[in-house]
């Protein structure tokens, strides 16, 4: 039988269901539990997918014969361009492997943009009177923190399923010069799960920018972290740009992060013949190579893009039952009831939850308060606000299925007794 959104109940009813989630909510305290669903960090069992990497590389000489061991190399192992060309769907000309993190590259491009500007800017970023950026959300946090960093004001736009949405951006971009670039997240998006449509995709390759020189920071994070057998492709960023007359608009970036080691992969960057010349200058100034040896123990390890995309299924199958215990407990609690809104990902690390209007906190704390960790409320937009206090950010990679079993079935029980607090309040 379908449950009766709390909206439709009667007063006395609400009061009477609230007697019931706070005795529920009290027998959850007693459990007493420790559990944590705040970062999307690969789980024990994924890394164990690794392990030959520290027995590798079994050479120390890539295919030119360049010794791995030394300095040099600037823009990486060609090998390992080359598997993240294929995996990005991108010539391998236009590809950089560095270090381990990603996010530090995407910190390096800021970085070069504010004090020396890119390939089309008139001055750097830091002269202009104020700069500001274009952010899609809910969105990564680390995006945003960066930005607050900086000092660089960011402007909402809405997340759909289907990407930033377009009109929107235009809306922001078209007159005003001072709007330098946006964030995406193109494939499962953090923390939605969206996946930018090839539509989406050449309509910010192709809009009108105030700005000459725009950049979309194109953070391919999850390109190829597919849950279901459904394997969808990226839409080619580099490609549309190019097409529309703006081929230095899109900067990509991926990493190994979540295939093999969160902490010891293999980081890159895609873009134009022009950004890639500008990047490897600015870099070659704060170093003489990457880190070839651990590229070159990637490359053993995987051989081919393929090989990345037969480990990948190792991974959806160790990550998948989690999303559906995610998708299971919500459901079974609070399915029906019209105080919260989840879409089961097809792919990526989180699961985006919004709860009624103005419980996301008290969701947080109600959870704390019963040994269940959350991402704080708010995490997903800028300055950690999120201006209806609803939405809340789930992942489920990192603690073992049961954990992820125990905890949302708390975390159901947290969302309802919220929304009954506010409902009879
Ligand atoms: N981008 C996104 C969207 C992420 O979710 C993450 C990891 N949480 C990163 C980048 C970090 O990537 P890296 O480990 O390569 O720095």
């Amino acid at each position: 039988t379908a449950a009766t959104p709390l909206s439709s109940l009667s007063a006395d009813d609400l009061a009477s269901r609230l007697d019931d989630a706070r005795a529920d909510y009290k027998a959850l305290q007693a459990r007493g539990l420790v559990l944590d669903l705040t970062r999307g960090k690969p789980g024990p069992d994924q890394l164990d997918l690794s392990e030959g990497l520290l027995r590798l590389p079994t050479g120390h000489k890539d295919s030119a014969g360049v010794d791995v061991r030394n300095y040099g190399g600037l823009e990486g192992l060609t090998e390992m361009r080359a598997i993240f060309a294929d995996l990005l769907g991108v010539d391998v000309t236009n590809v950089v492997c560095g270090g381990n993190s990603s996010l530090t590259m995407m910190h390096q491009v800021l970085t070069a943009l504010l004090l020396k500007g890119g390939p089309d800017s008139p001055r750097p970023w830091s002269q202009e009177p104020v700069v500001k950026f274009v952010c899609p959300v809910p969105g990564y946090d680390r995006h945003f923190t960066m930005l607050a960093e900086f000092g660089i004001e960011m402007l909402t736009v809405p997340m759909t399923p289907d990407g930033p949405d377009p009109v929107a951006v235009r809306a922001l971009v078209a007159d005003d010069p001072t709007v330098k670039g946006m964030w995406i997240v193109p494939t499962y998006s953090n923390p939605t799960g969206a996946v930018c449509s090839a539509e989406v995709a050449a309509e910010l390759m192709a809009m009108p920018t105030a700005a000459p020189d725009f950049r979309i920071l194109w953070d391919n994070a999850y390109a190829v972290h597919h849950l279901t057998e459904r394997e969808t492709k990226s839409a080619d960023a580099l490609g549309l740009a190019v097409a529309s007359g703006h081929p230095n608009r899109p900067i990509m970036f991926a990493s190994t992060s979540k295939i093999t080691f969160a902490g010891a992969g293999v980081a890159a960057l895609a873009a134009s013949t022009d950004n890639k010349a500008w990047y490897l200058e600015r870099l070659s100034l704060a170093s003489i190579g990457p880190d070839k040896v651990n590229h070159l123990r990637h490359v053993e390890f995987f051989g081919t893009a393929d090989g990345v995309r037969t480990h990948m299924r190792k991974h959806r199958d160790l990550l998948a039952p989690k999303f559906e215990a995610v998708d299971a407990a919500l459901s079974a609690r609070l399915g029906g009831l019209g105080i919260a809104e989840w879409v089961a990902p097809t792919g990526g690390y989180f699961v985006n939850l919004d709860v009624m209007d103005g419980t996301a906190s008290r969701v947080v704390t109600l959870a704390k308060e019963a040994g269940i960790a959350l991402t704080p409320a708010g995490a997903a937009f800028p300055h950690s606000k999120d201006p209806n206090d609803r939405n809340i950010r789930l992942a489920p990679s990192f603690p073992a299925l049961e954990e992820v079993e125990l905890a949302m079935a708390g975390v159901a029980v947290c969302v309802e007794l919220a929304a009954l607090e506010k409902l009879t309040s």
